[in-house]
């Protein structure tokens, strides 16, 4: 991609002003914003209050299409067919949701049928989790890889997880971490620039989406969630992608664990075989996405592929090839264990009587999950990867009173307070619908 000329008389003072005003921001303007921002000159306040007004304002199409690729262009662009990768290659992307853990499922299953996945990932990012802080909860495993070990160790497992960084797409880390912090996260073009500049710039021949709506999600509703996946695949399919998108609901979590170890450890379940139900069916359904438009073979022989990879356990071997590769300790897996959560404090719901267990509500687990410690509050925010919510039942599922329904991990008593508080709520919440 070629490098905009950036006019330097401009004053971001009058960028933000337009934009307050409502007034559509031109691409000199927004190649300005992301370059100063790459570059370090622009001060948070400035940035923020231009991301405070995007998201009050809204962006026409043509600027977020312009915003992403200014983004993408903000380091390095990857060529994947000039690096040896080329056709077959995909990459899947969520835009968030309370305990979706899909990607650690769906991007060894894909590569075990032949698909390269290179897999750009984002850190956690408002009540969501980001694959990058989950599979960093296992000890030694790193995604900040530099662009040639990305590119070799695709060539090698068929895989490879990166975190944006300061090799691809340096923008959108900068900005994500800002959003996250003052409240201008949901947003259609804001979150669309961010999803999809990464995909620019890791160069994937085909993208996969699941765009989320309901209380756990950014989007709220599913004509917002429809809209924002209406503008990625344009910007995709403008940029010669081939995409694929699912709309999918977020009322409540996905799974039975939220935080990062727990949801390692439910991931594991599932590529061993161990688990049934909504978390195996999406992750099928989204890796026969992935061999359908990467392979370029017809629907129902990829979902077959996709469901015999997890059965037969090659996806499984992927994922150990995935740890293993970018440091991480598999010795607790390789004796048919699970990772240990290391949480000093705990607490158990039990069934108060007889009856049906309902799933807690989404928005306010992921909440829960954050006062817990699993996610951030300030943008350089450490995360406990123990802390987190393990439902030990299954939406619908038959109770005895007295019976453990959740249990919470935190590392301090406080927080574990805080998470139970709003996992009352989260139940409450969840029963009164
Ligand atoms: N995922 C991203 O990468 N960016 C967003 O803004 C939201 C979800």
């Amino acid at each position: 991609m070629e490098t905009r000329k950036v006019d330097c008389t401009m004053k971001m003072f009058d960028i933000i002003d337009k934009k307050k005003n409502g007034g559509e921001l031109t691409d000199g303007e927004l190649a300005f914003f992301v370059r100063g921002i790459t570059d370090g000159v622009i001060p948070d306040y400035q940035a923020s209050a231009l991301l405070m007004a995007i998201c009050l304002r809204g962006m026409t199409d043509r600027e977020t299409s312009v915003l992403t690729s200014e983004m993408a262009r903000s380091g390095e662009t990857l060529d994947l067919c000039a690096l040896g990768i080329g056709e077959k290659s995909c990459d899947k992307h969520s835009t968030g949701g309370v305990g979706d853990k899909t990607t650690l499922i769906v991007a060894p299953a894909a590569a075990a049928c032949g698909v390269r996945v290179v897999k750009m990932s984002g850190r956690g990012l408002g009540a969501t989790g980001g694959t990058a802080d989950k599979l960093e909860s296992i000890p030694g495993f790193s995604c900040s890889l530099t662009t040639d070990r990305f590119v070799s160790l695709v060539k090698k497992n068929g895989v490879a997880v990166a975190c944006q960084g300061d090799e691809l797409a340096p923008a959108d880390k900068l900005l994500y971490a800002l959003r996250d912090v003052t409240a201008t996260v949901d947003s259609i073009p804001l979150i669309a620039s961010s999803v999809m500049c990464k995909k620019l710039a890791s160069g994937a021949g085909s993208v996969v989406l699941d765009v989320k709506y309901g209380s756990g999600a950014f989007m709220k509703t599913k004509d917002d969630a429809e809209e924002l996946a209406r503008l990625m695949v344009n910007i995709g399919e403008e940029n010669g992608k081939r995409m694929s998108v699912k709309v999918t609901d977020m009322s409540r979590p996905l799974g039975q664990a939220v935080g990062n170890i727990l949801e390692v450890n439910e991931a594991v379940r599932v590529l061993r075989g161990e688990e049934q139900g909504e978390l195996l069916e999406l992750s099928v359904a989204l890796t026969a996405e992935m061999i359908r438009l990467a392979l370029g073979k017809n629907a129902t022989s990829c979902e077959k592929e996709a469901r015999e990879a997890i059965a037969s356990g090659t996806a499984y071997t992927v994922f150990l090839d995935l740890i293993r590769s970018q440091e991480g300790d598999v010795t607790p897996l390789e004796s048919g264990g699970y990772y240990p959560v290391a949480a000093s404090e705990k607490f158990a719901f039990r069934a108060e009587k007889d009856g049906y267990f309902v799933s807690p509500d989404a928005g306010l687990t992921g909440k829960a999950s954050i006062a817990l410690g699993a996610g951030r509050v300030k943008k350089n925010d450490p995360v406990d990867p123990a802390a987190g919510i393990l439902l030990c039942k299954k939406d619908g599922e038959r109770v005895r009173a007295g019976e453990v329904t959740a249990e919470i991990f935190s590392s301090d008593k406080e927080k574990l307070r805080e998470g139970a508080e709003l996992m009352k709520k989260a139940f409450a919440t969840a029963r009164t619908k």
